[in-house]
């Protein structure tokens, strides 16, 4: 059995003459900025999530800084984030040379632990970065209340995790200001890079419009120091097609993982769990093993891919060295790091590859 990781091709297929003809109503057209494939998308956007004002924009990475940004975040600024996701939750706030202050994680859902946070906040912290790891919401009930007392704002980082939900809003419509992305690989993917930014502020919503094109408030105008930012029109289009049998594919996501969940009870490994107040999107499907390099090896020959999200905390990265922290600093990412795995996830998981696969163990 030959197993796909993300099966990004097989997906293609599903809807291939309706994304080759949005594509070619773009060249047709040739509006590849700003085309009205950028409103229409935003559009969508906001009736899926709720959210009030979407924006799309060049990747997920660049919704983060737009996010900052917009929020004003200053050299010297700090801002509360988990060490436990991808580089560039922290690498954003870095970039703009404030400094991310790490908070170790929840021991079952890898986000960021609420109680841990309060002992961290400053006269200088600004914002906290909750990341929505896999694509499950962190306790933002809890986040959302230290916020409020200390006055914080709050950013989701919701790149993995498009269509999930905390209380029974969607991820993208929590915080002050909620990013994702579009990267082929995460559960709402494009095909090449993009990302969004949602706000129910109308005046936040403005700056980040501005921000997107290099703070112009008119052409050649600019009130900000803005950047290019823009998710061009064949991208959005494309999306635009996939969001209409995204809560198809959420469904199958969500299904392929209690599937798992069922085929692996019994095996000497930690399941993943999801909060009875959140929903997860499944961006991946990760368990924790003990010697995790011997059964990627085993998995490896049986023909089954896997793949190490993420292998190395941030506080332990070279690039934030100067940061000063060291390894026993945060011990619950540090043992995670060394014992999580992804195994194959896309919403076409078939259930005879589930059993071979957990005959694989
Ligand atoms: C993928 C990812 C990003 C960055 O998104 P890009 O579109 O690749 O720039 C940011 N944060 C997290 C948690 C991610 O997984």
């Amino acid at each position: 059995m030959k197993i796909d990781f993300a099966n990004l091709q097989y997906q293609y297929q599903l809807y291939k003459q309706e994304i080759d003809e949005a594509i070619h109503k773009v060249l047709d057209k040739s509006n590849y900025i700003m085309g009205n494939e950028v409103k229409e998308l935003e559009e969508n956007l906001q009736t899926f999530t709720g959210a009030k004002n979407a924006i799309t924009c060049s990747s997920g990475t660049d919704a983060l800084l737009l996010a900052m940004m917009a929020l004003d975040i200053k050299p010297n600024d700090e801002i509360i984030t988990t060490p436990f996701t991808f580089i560039a939750t922290a690498e954003t706030i870095a970039f703009l040379g404030a400094k991310p202050v790490f908070v170790d994680i929840d021991e079952k859902t890898y986000n960021i632990d609420p109680s841990k946070i309060e002992a961290k906040i400053t006269s200088k912290t600004k914002a906290i970065i909750p990341v929505s790891l896999y694509g499950q919401p962190a306790n933002m009930e809890a986040i959302e209340a230290i916020a409020k007392k200390h006055n914080l704002k709050v950013i989701v980082d919701g790149a993995q995790s498009f269509g999930s939900t905390f209380n029974g809003v969607s991820d993208s419509n929590l915080g002050d200001i909620s990013t994702t992305s579009f990267f082929p690989a995460k559960p709402l993917g494009c095909f090449g890079d993009g990302g969004a930014v949602f706000t129910n502020s109308d005046e936040l919503a403005q700056k980040i419009k501005s921000l997107r094109v290099h703070g112009q408030s008119k052409r050649y105008h600019h009130k900000y120091i803005g950047m290019g930012g823009r998710m061009d029109s064949l991208q959005c289009a494309i999306v635009d097609v996939k969001l209409k049998y995204y809560e198809k594919d959420l469904a199958l996501r969500q299904e392929v993982a209690s599937k798992y969940s069922e085929a692996l009870k019994d095996k000497e490994l930690v399941l993943p769990f999801v909060d009875e107040r959140a929903t997860s999107a499944f961006a991946q499907y990760s368990i924790r093993v003990k010697k995790r390099d011997d059964i990627q090896a085993k998995l490896k020959e049986a023909g089954v891919p896997t793949a190490v999200h993420y292998p190395m905390p941030l506080h332990l990265q070279e690039c934030f060295a100067y940061l000063g922290y060291k390894k026993g600093d945060f011990p619950i990412s540090e043992t995670v790091s060394e014992e999580i795995m992804s195994l194959p996830m896309n919403p076409y998981v078939s259930d005879d590859e589930i059993h071979f696969i957990a005959n694989a163990f």
